[in-house]
């Protein structure tokens, strides 16, 4: 079986650039700039650099990179195509270090790299899910530690984190957010954006949820206090909590130091690989295809993805 690492795209930028494009622009190529896809031309020569295109609508230039993460990089992109393959195919994720090593980066790249790629796993703001029928398991956890809050007892030093997972016949995916507390007052508004009202919601016996049920079809819960995990077979939060555990063991290494601004994205790429999981029918390729079709729309400066102590 030969590596996948040695099909061309991860070898060679002309390659690079007709797999992006196949990837980005499935029906032909479309200009950023005017929208126009009908002249799009191909430049040739030896002069010119790989994938650059000029439209003959509005006579400007461009690529497939324009408006992405990858836009200017200085990075070859058959070595993003390598870093969108690694972080993709690996269970666990992998740290800008091993990037580093491993594509020959600079650390500092390495970091920024990895942090475009999961700006592009992020999926975003997203149309509420469930509906008649539907089994949303919400439940919150808490991770790392706060910037200048003491540790105490409790959670108020750490990061609280949210997740809605949808229960399906093929495979529950998962929405997670970094919420600023857990309180009926911070989670509510994001429940009720994110969830449909005709959806029979589940939770543990949490006070901030005590009153789901005027706000959805259904509500019930279990009272983990007194031992309660499941109630009639199908009472439960074990899917979320299932997906904490995974999601628990994905922050390990990185949590110490995930600066408040940056622990979105880490959310962003543990949804991300769970909703790309091979229970769902999601392989490494497919997976990696998956993250590099949402590179659009995404670019993020160095700005925005320094950790501003660097
Ligand atoms: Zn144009």
């Amino acid at each position: 079986m030969a590596s996948v690492l040695n099909v061309s795209h991860f070898q060679n930028e002309t390659a690079a650039y007709a797999k992006l494009e196949s990837l980005v622009w499935p029906n032909g190529p479309v200009c950023p700039h005017c929208g126009g896809t009908d002249r799009m031309k191909l430049m040739g020569g030896k002069a010119t650099r790989p994938g650059l295109y000029k439209c003959y609508d509005c006579r400007k230039q461009s690529r497939v990179t324009v408006g992405t993460v990858f836009e200017a990089s200085h990075v070859p992109l058959h070595v993003w195509l390598q870093a969108a393959y690694l972080m993709c195919s690996s269970k666990k994720g992998v740290s800008s270090n091993q990037l580093h090593r491993t594509l020959g980066v600079t650390l500092k790249t390495a970091w920024f790299m990895s942090h475009r790629l999961r700006a592009a796993m992020d999926a975003g703001t997203l149309p509420p899910l469930g509906g008649e029928g539907v089994i949303v398991e919400i439940d919150e956890t808490s991770i790392g530690k706060k910037e200048g809050v003491p540790v105490r007892r409790g959670y108020a030093h750490k990061h609280a984190v949210m997740s809605l997972v949808k229960r399906s016949a093929k495979g529950a995916t998962v929405r997670s957010f970094h919420v600023s507390g857990t309180a009926a007052a911070d989670l509510l508004p994001i429940i009720k954006a994110n969830v449909t009202s005709g959806t029979h919601v589940m939770t543990d016996e949490a006070g901030q949820y005590a009153h789901l049920n005027k706000h959805f079809a259904a509500h019930d819960f279990t009272t983990h206090s007194s031992g309660e995990y499941v109630r009639d077979g199908y009472i439960h939060t074990n899917t979320v909590e299932g997906y904490y555990s995974v999601f628990k063991r994905g922050m390990t290494g990185i949590y110490q130091h995930c600066n408040e601004r940056h622990l979105r994205r880490y959310v962003a790429e543990l949804d991300f690989r769970y909703n790309n999981r091979i229970k769902l029918g999601v392989d490494d390729l497919s997976r990696t295809h998956n993250a590099l079709r949402s590179i659009v729309g995404k670019r993020l400066t160095y700005r925005d993805s320094s950790s501003g102590a660097a």
